[in-house]
C-alpha cells in the first residue's frame, strides 16, 4: 500500500470545526502509526478530504448519529450529544477495527482477511454501538453478559445499514461485514445474524464458529461466539415486527438491563418492553408473544 496522503494534506487548507454537545463529527488520521492522532483532518460540515476511508467513516459516522437520533430519539452516543470522533488508518495492516471508550479506531486490514474497516456502514454502527451499552445497560465484556453486549452492537450496526440503504428486514441480508472481507474472500462474511456460524467456511478463515442457539452455547465463551444466540433473536423479531419497531424494542430493553444481566434477564425484560410498547402503538400488540417465542426458538426460555 502507498500512502501519499500527507503529502496531499499538507498543501490543502483544511477547515475542521466541531462543537461540544452537538454530536459533531471528528475524523483523524493516524497516518499508519500505532498511535492515535490529536490533528483532525475533517469536522462537522467540512468538505470531503482526498482520504476515501476518511469520507467513509465520517458518512458512516453521520448515519449512525442519525439513526440513533430519528429512529430512537437518542442524542449521540451518550444522548448529550457527545462528539463522534474516529481515527483512520491506524497501524499498518490492522486487522481490526474498534471502540477505545472515547472513539471509533479503524484499521485499512491486510489485504488477505480484510480490506479497509470503514467500507462497511455496519461496522461502524457497530462500533459507535458499543458506546452506547457503555452509555446505559454497562453490559460487562464477558459470556452472557459479554454476547448481550456483542449482539447489541450487531443489531444496532444491522438496523443503521438498512436505515442508511433503505432496507428492511427482508431486503436486507442480515449479514455484518460483507464488505470489509478481502477481494480473496468475496462472498463470505464476519457473522449472520439470519443463520449464525454460516458467514464463512474457506481456506483462509476456516469455518464460522459462531453458536446460534443454546445448544451451540459456549460456557464462559467469547461474546463473539455467544452474541449468535441474541444475534438470531433479534432476526426472528424483526422479521415479525419489522426493523425499526424492534430495534426500539431492544433499545428499551437495553435501557433496563444492568451490567451482570444474562441471556434470561434479557427475555423477561424485553417481553416486558414488548407489552409496554405494543400499549403505546410503538410496536404491534403481538409483540410479547413474539419475543418469547423467538427466545424461545434458540432455547433460552
Ligand atoms: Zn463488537
Amino acid at each position: 500500500m502507498i500512502h501519499s496522503h500527507e503529502e496531499q494534506l499538507s498543501c490543502r487548507k483544511i477547515l475542521v470545526r466541531s462543537e461540544a454537545g452537538k454530536g459533531d463529527r471528528l475524523i483523524f488520521d493516524d497516518g499508519n502509526q500505532w498511535q492515535l492522532s490529536t490533528t483532525p483532518i475533517r469536522g462537522e460540515d467540512d468538505p470531503p478530504t482526498s482520504l476515501k476511508n476518511a469520507n467513509l467513516a465520517y458518512d458512516g459516522l453521520g448515519a449512525t448519529r442519525d439513526f440513533y437520533r430519528d429512529v430512537l430519539g437518542r442524542d449521540s452516543l451518550d444522548n448529550a450529544g457527545l462528539t463522534l470522533q474516529a481515527q483512520v488508518n491506524f497501524g499498518t495492516q490492522f486487522d481490526n477495527a474498534f471502540w477505545d471508550g472515547t472513539e471509533m479506531v479503524f484499521g485499512n486490514g491486510d489485504d488477505t482477511i480484510f480490506k479497509d474497516f470503514t467500507g462497511d456502514v455496519d461496522v461502524i454502527g457497530h462500533e459507535l454501538s458499543h458506546g452506547v451499552t457503555q452509555f446505559t445497560a454497562g453490559l460487562l465484556y464477558t459470556d452472557q453478559p459479554g454476547a448481550l453486549n456483542e449482539a447489541t452492537s450487531d443489531i444496532f450496526g444491522a438496523c443503521v445499514e438498512q436505515f442508511k440503504d433503505n432496507l428492511n428486514a427482508g431486503t436486507f441480508n442480515w449479514l455484518i461485514g460483507e464488505d470489509v472481507m478481502a477481494d480473496g474472500l468475496y462472498g463470505e462474511a464476519i457473522r449472520s445474524m439470519k443463520n449464525p456460524g454460516t458467514a464463512y467456511d474457506d481456506p483462509v478463515l476456516g469455518k464460522d464458529p459462531q453458536a446460534a442457539n443454546m445448544a451451540q452455547y459456549v460456557p464462559g465463551g467469547d461474546p463473539h461466539i455467544n452474541s449468535g444466540i441474541i444475534n438470531r433473536v433479534f432476526y426472528l423479531i424483526a422479521t415479525d415486527l419489522g426493523t425499526f419497531p424492534a430495534a426500539k424494542l431492544w433499545y428499551a430493553t437495553l435501557q433496563k438491563l444492568w451490567p451482570t444481566a444474562d441471556f434470561a434477564a434479557a427475555a423477561d425484560v424485553c417481553a416486558q418492553m414488548a407489552r409496554i410498547l405494543a400499549r403505546d402503538d410503538v410496536i404491534e400488540r403481538q409483540g410479547a408473544q413474539t419475543v418469547r417465542a423467538a427466545f424461545h426458538d434458540v432455547g433460552i426460555i
